[in-house]
């Protein structure tokens, strides 16, 4: 597979054409955002670390019968994914409150919520990622209603599989964002990544943060948490 020309630099990734029209490399970089990329960094490995995560998730949930965007890994920091018309929202669960629905509604960070709740917020670093609902989503053409629901139903159906691995591995999942794409068919596919990057996870015992808060709260050893994840699921690094 040969990588053609750069696509799209986000603040994270950076998407590659290839000689096939129907594919792109994603290329995961060391850089670590937060706050909508006023808080910058380049954290060594991260890239590397994340590219391999994301990868093992993504089969994993193909395995349990998931659309995703998954191919096959072209180095250490890329891999070959399914090219996808991205619907520009972010699905979010929440298993326990924390981060943003924590200041907005002034609820206990670590409260259970049964059930899980779901959030659509738009991709839109000017605006700060609003949250928005169907009815914008519909009404500005984002997606259908049809669409809508499809994504919801995905979200949860990733949630009980990612639920049960890293509660096997003595980790809370407490929240994620996923995003979706249309393929050539108009079919509903999961993309972008599942790391650690975009995700909320706890260790069960201690309540240890180990995910991107960490970088967020300046809490430190980001990639070295992120790896003892990968490892506690059985992903050698
Ligand atoms: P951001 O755009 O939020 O700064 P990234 O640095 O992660 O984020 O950039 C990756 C970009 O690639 C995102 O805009 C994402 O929607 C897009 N993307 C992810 N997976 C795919 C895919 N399979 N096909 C097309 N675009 C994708
Ligand atoms: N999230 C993300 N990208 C975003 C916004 C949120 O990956 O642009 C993830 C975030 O890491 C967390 C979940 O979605 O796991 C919920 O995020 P929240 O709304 O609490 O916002 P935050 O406080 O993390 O900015």
């Amino acid at each position: 597979m040969q990588k053609r020309e750069e696509l799209y630099r986000g603040k994270a990734k950076t998407v590659y054409t290839t000689d096939d029209s129907n594919k792109l490399i994603l290329h995961f970089r060391n850089d670590t955002s937060a706050f909508d990329g006023e808080k910058i960094e380049q954290l060594e490995r991260k890239g590397e670390v994340n590219n391999k995560f994301n990868h093992f998730i993504m089969t994993k949930l193909e395995d349990a019968g998931i659309a995703t965007q998954v191919e096959s890994l072209v180095s250490d920091t890329e891999s070959l994914v399914k090219k996808l018309d991205m619907i520009p929202v972010e699905c979010v669960v929440r298993n326990v409150a924390a981060g943003s629905l924590v200041r907005r509604l002034g609820v206990e960070e670590g409260k259970e919520l049964t059930p899980p709740l779901f959030e659509f917020f738009l991709k839109n670093d000017a605006l700060h990622d609003p949250m928005v609902n169907d009815y914008h989503i519909i009404s500005f053409g984002w997606a259908t209603a049809d669409q809508i629901e499809k994504m919801k139903a995905l979200t949860f159906e990733v949630n009980s599989v990612l639920k049960r691995l890293f509660d096997d591995a003595g980790m809370i999942l407490v929240d994620y964002k996923l995003e979706f794409g249309l393929d050539d068919a108009g079919n509903i596919v999961l993309g972008d990544e599942f790391t650690p990057d975009g995700c909320r996870l706890w260790d069960k015992a201690t309540r240890k943060k180990m995910d991107k808060d960490r970088f967020r709260q300046g809490l430190g050893s980001v990639v070295e948490t992120y790896i003892e994840v990968a490892e506690r699921l059985g992903l050698k690094l």
